[in-house]
């Protein structure tokens, strides 16, 4: 795609405030492949105006009138279904397969989602004498993450939009033209001036901005735990509504009872998936004492088949790239086995981490506690269930995790101990209409079906 030169407010692209400009670069072979405005207070000041003004309009449309432009906005999106699978492999590095099949349809899947939901949503119930009406929150900034670009735009804009909320959002610096494509599919579905506005720019000047704006009535986050930990600080003190997608270490658990090829086997796929680069990723593999050796051995060999180049992609960024090195170096010297890959650059030139899998991890290493992000898989021995539940549990994070398990009804026993928001029983598949969302740390409120439709709306309760 030919990048923008302005930023998407009132329905227009606009020229910035400010001359400054971000260099958008391919982390596969570290050249530049186009500049974004870097966004500047004022700029965030214009897009909160516009998205103000369109609040009562947008709010007052009926709920068919939005499933109607939501449809369109799904139709303009799979459209561009190339493009935007194009654009994400140059900016994120992602394999293009993987760009199409993930980055480019899920969120058209998504989109389309919220379009259907419209059709049967409730957006008034009784409750004995009284009518409760579910209104939506107003002005919503959104501040979203390179990782899955346009997954993380989806997941909160259109539910925002659905719900009759006007929305800014702040994308990711490092992935901003897959940003501009969502806003060019926004237009020619025909949301009118204000409802949807993007401002380019940097976290800690635009994205602050957006934060600290008095004309937001809600921020909605993903990202790490310590931006969000800021954000939520601030708009906390705002007493307005925030919600977070924060970072995740979900553990992988393989009972005895269960088929421990195909768990070692999708767990490896997990992980290396995206790079890496996964919030949900299952990067603690748990299994128990007995079959460990073994476990590790089918680890490695899986490992070895994620050839960096081909099958895995590079990681978003040098920065992203050296602190994944730094934490494995860190395994290292905890006394951790390396027994795949390792913290030497697979590849002269992009941004590449190997493929690397740890044993002899114990629960309390850097590298059992910390989100690492990148194509790292730790695996950890347990002595019985309790063992397992206890590491399972012992860390900040909730984000998700999997049980593996002979007997369905043994392994959702399991799953319900563990402090998490979302557990894939015997490889259950990803459902783009479950509630995704974080227990401590990993977050607040959740994304995506009705429960991240519910995340937009008020209630207001009249009572006859
Ligand atoms: P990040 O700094 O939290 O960035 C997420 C978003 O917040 C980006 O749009 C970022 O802008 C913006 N931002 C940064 N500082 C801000 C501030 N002070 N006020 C308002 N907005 C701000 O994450 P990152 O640096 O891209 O990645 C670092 C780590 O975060 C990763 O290693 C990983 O652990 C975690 N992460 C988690 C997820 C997830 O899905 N849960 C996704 C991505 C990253 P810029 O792009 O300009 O920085
Ligand atoms: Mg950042």
């Amino acid at each position: 795609m030919k990048p923008h030169d302005g930023m998407y407010i009132d329905r227009a692209w606009r020229p910035a405030t400010t001359p400054d400009r971000i260099e958008v670069v391919n982390p596969a072979d570290e050249q530049p492949i186009g500049t974004v405005p870097a966004g500047a207070r004022e700029d965030v000041d214009a897009a909160v105006h516009a998205a103000r003004a369109a609040f009562p309009g947008w709010a007052a449309t009926a709920p068919a009138e939005r499933a109607a432009r939501i449809a369109g906005l799904r139709d303009a999106l799979a459209a561009r279904r190339d493009e935007i699978a194009e654009t994400v492999t140059a900016e994120l590095g992602a394999p293009l397969p993987f760009s199409q099949a993930v980055h480019a349809d899920l969120p058209i899947t998504v989109a389309g989602s919220y379009a259907d939901l419209l059709g049967t949503y409730a957006f008034e119930e009784k409750v004995g004498n009284s009518t409760v009406y579910l209104e939506p929150v107003g002005v919503v900034g959104a501040i979203t993450p390179w990782n899955y670009p346009l997954h993380q735009i989806v997941a909160k804009a259109v539910p925002a939009l659905a719900a009759g909320c006007t929305v800014v959002l702040k994308p990711a610096e490092d992935t901003p033209l897959v940003a501009q494509l969502f806003a060019e599919a926004v237009h020619e579905a025909g949301f009118p001036p204000g409802v949807f506005n993007l401002v380019t720019g940097l976290g800690p000047v635009a994205g602050q901005a957006l934060v600290e704006h008095p004309g937001i009535d809600m921020l909605s986050f993903t990202g790490s735990t310590a931006v969000g930990r800021l954000i939520a600080a601030t708009v906390g003190a705002a007493v307005k509504r925030v919600a977070l997608e924060l970072g995740g270490k979900s553990a992988n658990v393989i009972l005895p009872s269960a088929d421990l090829g195909r768990a070692v086997n999708v767990g490896v796929a997990n992980v290396m998936s995206n790079s890496g680069q996964t919030c949900s990723a299952w990067t603690r593999m748990l299994v128990h004492q007995d079959q460990y050796e073994e476990a590790v051995a089918l680890a490695a060999t899986a490992a070895a088949k994620y050839v960096p180049g081909e099958r895995v992609g590079p990681l978003v960024s040098a920065k992203q790239r050296e602190r994944v090195r730094g934490y494995i170096e860190q395994g290292v010297k905890e006394g951790a086995r390396i027994v795949a890959g390792g913290a030497e650059a697979p590849l002269d030139q992009g941004y590449y981490v190997s493929p690397t899998v740890f044993a002899d991890v114990t629960p309390h290493m850097t590298i059992a506690q910390e989100e690492i992000f990148g194509p790292v898989l730790s695996i950890l021995p347990y002595e019985d269930e309790a063992d397992a539940l206890r590491i399972a549990n012992g860390t900040v994070y909730g984000l998700a995790g999997a049980v593996w398990a002979g007997d369905t009804d043994e392994a959702v026993a399991f799953a319900r101990r563990m402090d998490t928001g979302q557990v894939d029983i015997n490889g259950g598949r990803f459902n783009p209409l479950a509630p995704f969302g974080g227990y401590k740390q990993s977050g607040v409120g959740r994304e995506l079906g009705a429960h991240g439709l519910a995340e937009y709306l008020h209630t207001k309760s009249l009572q006859f």
